[in-house]
């Protein structure tokens, strides 16, 4: 009998255990969270579920009945600590132990967090990733509260769209030249500050906290490197993430931004896996962390078959999305090193499409879902459209789908 065991509850775990029993492993197999639900999927928790407009329990991906029903032992609220790969188990917190042949490590991310030194003992400023996180911070949502946000990614542009919704009163700071920096050109992020400050959001770029001010050890709000104050009666930072490593690291895993995987998503241990948002893996020559749900559940799924022993190849066909205020933004491929883009209007609808040394490699769609749909099997399929053709209103994108 082969004993698997996941780590980690989240987008990779789940699709991982459910590739499992899609490609018939009949074995028993143990997941194991230190979260104490079930696993739940995470974009929801500042769109939905924020907004007041998605249950708890729509989060889960499965209720508890799947799981007994196909015999998938789940330990929640349970931390590894330990994988001792000679003797084959991991050692949990709680003093308990478990043996293994395999390990899948779905281990995720963490926000990243404001230096200790200037937010020691002030409360009211938050990080969100968790459910946990989401229904604390929740409770400060009322109108006319004031909200400062630190960061300018995605999650600190959906939360912020949200709060206005609900009627809050919101500014924005972000360190970097312009927001979404990481993930999204210029063009993108000069439409997104748009919608921001045309919704009322104070949006400031190349801003830092100089330092936070509080008063009887609740924030209430920042000094600036400007010498700007912004007031605020709670504060959330979406400053990034960090991969979880931790675990891989002290077993003796090779780790380097992420624990490193092959193409079949095996660490430097052959009996140990990983996928996700903790993973750094071989892309167009170079070794990438995706943090997205598309890339944790595409290569949890090739992991599932790599444990199982089957060749497998991960080839990453990244895709993400984003839902602000009655925008949706979609993204297929990664604009690395792009050389031009390519700007199509149509009507309501927008996308950028970015071409390298003449060959498409990522597609950036506002409101545009067939820009999106076509963009992303024109790149999967290694496909260049002419650029001409992209940019004619009247060009029907559906016709480079044919033949
Ligand atoms: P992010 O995309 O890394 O954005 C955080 C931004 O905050 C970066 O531009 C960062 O700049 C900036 N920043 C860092 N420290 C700062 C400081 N002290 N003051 C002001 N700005 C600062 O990460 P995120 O928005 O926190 O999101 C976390 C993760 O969740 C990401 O993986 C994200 O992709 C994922 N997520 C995805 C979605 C979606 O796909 N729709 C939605 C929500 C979350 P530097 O880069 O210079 O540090």
């Amino acid at each position: 009998m082969s004993r698997i065991i996941a780590i980690g509850g989240g987008q990779a775990s789940f699709s991982f255990i459910q590739r499992l029993r899609s490609i018939g492993y009949k074995e028993k197999i143990t997941l194991i969270s230190d979260e104490d639900v079930l696993p739940y999927q995470r974009p929801p928790l500042s769109k939905k579920y924020l907004l007041g407009k998605m249950a708890k329990e729509q989060l889960f991906f499965r209720p508890e009945s799947y799981y007994h029903q196909f015999n998938i032992d789940c330990l929640l609220g349970t931390k590894v600590i330990n994988i001792d790969r000679d003797k084959k188990k991991i050692e949990m917190e709680d003093g308990s132990d478990l043996s293994y042949d395999k390990i899948f490590l779905g281990t995720g991310s963490s926000p990243r967090k404001l230096p200790d030194h200037m937010v020691k003992e002030i409360k009211g400023i938050y990080y969100v990733r968790s459910i946990r996180d989401l229904d604390l911070v929740s409770k400060r949502f009322f109108k006319k509260q004031r909200l400062l946000i630190i960061g300018g990614g995605y999650i600190g542009l959906e939360i912020a769209a949200v709060a206005r919704i609900l009627g809050l009163e919101v500014a924005l700071i972000e360190s970097e030249r312009r927001i979404l920096k990481r993930v999204a050109s210029t063009k993108v992020a000069d439409f997104f500050r748009d919608l921001h400050k045309k919704n009322g959001i104070k949006l400031k770029e190349n801003t830092l906290v100089e330092k936070f001010i509080s008063e009887s050890g609740n924030v209430k709000g920042v000094l600036t490197n400007w010498g700007e104050r912004i007031h605020a009666d709670f504060v959330i930072a979406g400053i990034g993430i960090k991969p979880n490593m931790a675990l891989a690291e002290t077993a003796g895993v090779m780790v380097q931004n992420g624990i490193l995987v092959d193409r079949s998503c095996r660490t430097s241990d052959p009996d140990i896996f990983a996928a996700g948002d903790c993973t750094s893996f071989p892309y167009q020559g170079q070794r990438i962390r995706l943090e997205s749900v598309g890339n944790a559940i595409e290569q949890s799924e090739v992991a599932a078959e790599g444990i199982l022993g089957k060749e497998t190849n991960y080839k990453a066909l990244p895709w993400f999305w984003s839902d602000q205020f009655d925008t949706k933004l979609q993204i297929a491929g990664i604009n690395f090193g792009y050389t031009d883009v390519v700007e199509r209007i149509n009507g309501e609808k927008i996308s950028y499409w970015y071409y390298k040394d003449g060959n498409l490699n990522s597609v950036d769609a506002i409101n545009d879902p067939i820009s999106y749909m076509v963009g992303k099997k024109l790149i999967d399929n290694h496909q260049t459209p002419n650029p001409k053709d992209i940019r004619s209103e009247g060009f029907n994108l559906k016709s480079l789908l044919r033949g």
